[in-house]
């Protein structure tokens, strides 16, 4: 196919976006590929369409070389099969919901586990029909709190979901596993560099889960790699190590003391070091004890205190706590709770008035780094008033432990002790084992050889198809535009025609009609535009082979330049189709 230029329903701009933040959504909407139509909502253009399109061919093709049936579900649905299952008071605020004429509810879907399981309900009754996999690609629809970076995190956007039926839990390893080889093969066609992390379930339940994650500075998510073993996690999925316990027999009794204006970790450690200076070594931050407070709103509405101590020279990793107290929300404690509370005095709160086991009081978790034995320095709960040595275990309690602390560059590996190594990345796809939890909710039984009734076991597996572009287009562009794999570029060669002469036009019209007739995708320039503005935008839209004709002509050449390496050559325009054949049959 040829596409002219001339007629393309195309616009490129020379101005960034002003809500760009990341190359991906300024390149995208500067070289024509995408709109945004309202905020986290894009339309997407002839250019962008068809990289979608042409990622949705890869995915189909690798799914249906697993065995899986695509089928296709409305995206709007009703409430009913999400309220068995809990969701649809779980999922909150991102549910986008609405009502039908005659008031009833419905939902458009923000992924499809509970219609999956009816359908199969509704049509599978025996052992004999399984194992079984479909899947669809489908808009969903999530009212993300952050829509961010264009299509990288979309309220609307484009999944490939897929779903496994088995009768027992070596058939649920067995569809886990083809899904595993089957998304390595895709995001290895994608040509994405990428890792695969153990992940948590968030949301869907279900035990074992993972995420492939694309390399990406700008990526929402941090992921830990083991620095000698082939550890690698979500930073969520981290379950660091309880600290071992240490003997407390030698710690003196716990003592208050007057730390005036020490509402900080810093001024408490500068004030310590200053007025009760340690024999062995400096007071640091490791020392002292933070109890942090949150709110947490439940589905539903409750709202419900937390307390967590951390050694003051950790930080409370957002993502990791949330991971943790999903499906609730955390919330800031407001100064309204503090008012409510008493007890608790800002800045110097200390662990003898948190822990549910008291009447009335805050429910508190603690840190695993904070060992049975212990000593620490933490609030007093009065104004500027710390105690010393309060021993865990022996000077106080608390209600259990919690995973919320930020892992750290060096932090050891949970597995080999060694150190880890924090990265950032892009979530592409996710694949979890979810068990009997929506066949139990929602009734999916069938019988089994022996004529039984048993409950089927499922996985749900994901790919972010619209995320997919933009993050091909983060893990591959430069400072002059976009740079697509083969695979998934718009065209295989673009044409321009970079002169004014009738011949130079004949032979731009020759070389793509050649290409056209042998199945090559086509962008030719013949726009009426200055070669500067044509070179300017050929590299912009990123097609991954450039065929300039121009003034070399005369001479019986034309020029062949790879967008990704920049590299130039002339070849003769007797044999410039057989040329550009060879270059895009190489992929
Ligand atoms: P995230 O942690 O990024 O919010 P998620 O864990 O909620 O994603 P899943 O429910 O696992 O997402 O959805 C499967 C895939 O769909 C994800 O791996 C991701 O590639 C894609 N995806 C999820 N949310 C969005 C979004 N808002 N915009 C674009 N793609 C998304
Ligand atoms: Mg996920």
């Amino acid at each position: 196919m040829i596409t002219r230029l001339s007629t393309l329903f195309l616009r490129t701009l020379r101005e960034d976006p002003a809500d760009a933040e990341v190359a991906s959504h300024r390149l995208l909407v500067r070289a024509g590929y995408i709109r945004r139509a309202a905020p986290g909502i894009y339309s997407w253009l002839p250019l962008g369409y068809r990289v979608l399109r042409n990622i949705e061919k890869i995915i189909r093709e690798e799914m249906d070389a697993i065995g899986s049936q695509e089928v296709h579900f409305p995206a709007l649905l009703p409430r009913e099969p999400y309220e068995a299952t809990g969701r649809w008071t779980e999922y909150g605020d991102n549910l986008f919901r609405l009502k039908d004429r005659k008031q009833a509810d419905y939902l458009l879907g923000p992924t499809h586990e509970e219609m999956f399981t009816l359908l199969v309900k509704d049509i599978v009754s025996s052992y004999k029909s399984l194992p079984l996999s479909l899947y669809q690609i489908q808009t969903k629809y999530r009212d993300e709190a952050r829509p961010r970076a264009g299509i990288l995190r979309g309220r609307e956007f484009v999944m490939k979901d897929s779903y496994s039926f088995d009768l027992d839990d070596a058939g649920l390893q067995a569809a886990y596993d083809r899904h595993r080889e089957a998304y390595i093969r895709i995001f290895d066609r994608l040509g994405l560099r990428y890792v695969i992390v153990a992940a948590m379930s968030g949301a869907m339940g279900g035990s074992e889960s993972e995420e492939f994650l694309a390399d990406a500075e700008v990526g929402e998510d941090t992921y830990v790699r083991c620095t000698t073993c082939d550890y690698a996690a979500n930073v969520e999925a981290v379950a660091v190590p309880t600290d071992a316990p240490v003997d407390a027999s030698a710690v003196p009794p716990a003592h208050v003391e007057d730390t005036p204006d020490t509402p900080t970790i810093e001024t408490l450690v500068a004030a310590l070091n200053e007025r009760f200076p340690r024999t062995d070594r400096p007071w640091a931050a490791r020392d002292t004890l933070k109890n942090v407070l949150v709110l947490l709103r439940h589905p539903g509405g409750s709202v419900e205190p937390l307390a967590i101590g951390v050694p003051g020279d950790r930080e409370i990793d957002p993502k990791r706590l949330e991971a943790q107290v999903a499906p609730a929300e955390v919330e800031p404690f407001t100064e309204e709770h503090f008012a409510a509370n008493p007890s608790l005095i800002k800045g110097y709160i200390g662990p003898e008035v948190l822990g549910a086991y008291r009447a009335g009081a805050i429910r508190y978790l603690l840190d695993p780094h904070v060992a049975e034995g212990s000593a620490w320095v933490t609030g007093a709960d009065e104004p500027g008033r710390h105690v010393i040595d309060l021993v865990a275990g022996r000077d106080f309690t608390a209600d259990g432990t919690i995973q919320a602390a930020e892992v750290r560059d060096g932090d050891p590996c949970p597995v080999c002790g060694n150190p880890l190594r924090t990265a950032r990345g892009i979530e592409m796809g996710h694949i979890f084992q979810l068990g009997r939890k929506y066949a139990d909710a929602l009734g999916l039984q069938v019988l089994d050889e022996n004529g039984k009734l048993v409950t089927v076991t499922m996985g749900s597996y994901g790919v972010g198809v619209s995320r997919a572009v933009a993050a091909v287009a983060e893990n591959s562009h430069d400072d002059r535009g976009l740079i697509w794999p083969r695979e998934l570029a718009p065209a295989d060669v673009h044409v321009v025609i970079a002169g004014k002469g009738e011949e130079i036009t004949e032979v731009a019209e020759l070389i793509s009609g050649g290409l056209d007739r042998t199945g090559v995708r086509v962008f030719l320039d013949d726009r009426n535009a200055s070669v500067g503005v044509k070179f300017t935008d050929a590299e912009l839209l990123g097609v991954p082979t450039i065929c300039v004709v121009g003034r070399g002509v005369a001479g019986g050449v034309v020029e062949v330049r790879d967008r990704a390496s920049g590299s130039k050559r002339e070849v003769p325009i007797a044999e410039i189709t057989e040329r550009l054949l060879e270059i895009v049959r190489a992929g």
